[in-house]
């Protein structure tokens, strides 16, 4: 395939090209609203811009950081109160579609990430069948990520993403 060698080059200039001015939307919410994609299969909202380590989507608004999940939650659920947690009932840190957020104490947190297996190594595993799998990495790819960003997403290696993205797809190796 020729795009092997410069992939994504072409979606990714003409994606932000197209969204520049929404980039720099004065109104956060709009900017937010710009940033992810949607999962066709799950419903996650998977968020596009930069991740912190733990695999939470990052959004800066009102000048201040906050995480887009956070963000997410107060927006369409209402007030964090001090001290709480926003919780993925997906188990998808880069998701922030609020319908798949709860509130929980930090202790909540910890436990239902120790119970789902995401301590202490902060994995990212993706929670899906490989055929949906390879449909969000197509869909993440399509939309212009990099290789890197469609793998930490997936919860994959970059070898697999390259693979698919490749057409050079092996099912056994997920
Ligand atoms: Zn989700």
């Amino acid at each position: 395939m020729s795009d092997t060698t410069t992939p994504a080059t072409a979606p990714r200039q003409r994606i932000q090209r197209r969204s520049r001015l929404v980039h720099r939307h004065p109104d956060p919410h709009v900017r937010f609203m710009s940033k992810w994609v949607e999962d066709e299969v799950t419903g996650c909202w998977i968020w596009q811009g930069s991740l912190n380590d733990a695999g939470y989507g990052r959004f800066a608004h009102d000048g201040r950081s906050n995480l887009a999940h956070r963000y997410s939650y107060q927006y369409f659920n209402g007030e964090i109160p001090d001290g709480a947690s926003v919780c993925h009932s997906c188990d998808t840190p880069a998701c922030c579609n609020p319908a798949h957020l709860w509130l929980g104490s930090q202790a909540d947190n910890m436990r239902d990430a120790s119970q789902k297996g995401r301590l202490p190594t902060g994995s990212r595993r993706y929670r899906g069948t490989p055929e949906h799998i390879v449909h969000l990495i197509r869909q993440l790819h399509d939309q212009g990520l990099r290789q890197k960003d469609v793998a930490a997403r997936a919860g994959v290696c970059v070898g697999t993403v390259y693979r698919i993205t490749s057409g050079l797809r092996h099912r056994e190796t997920y």
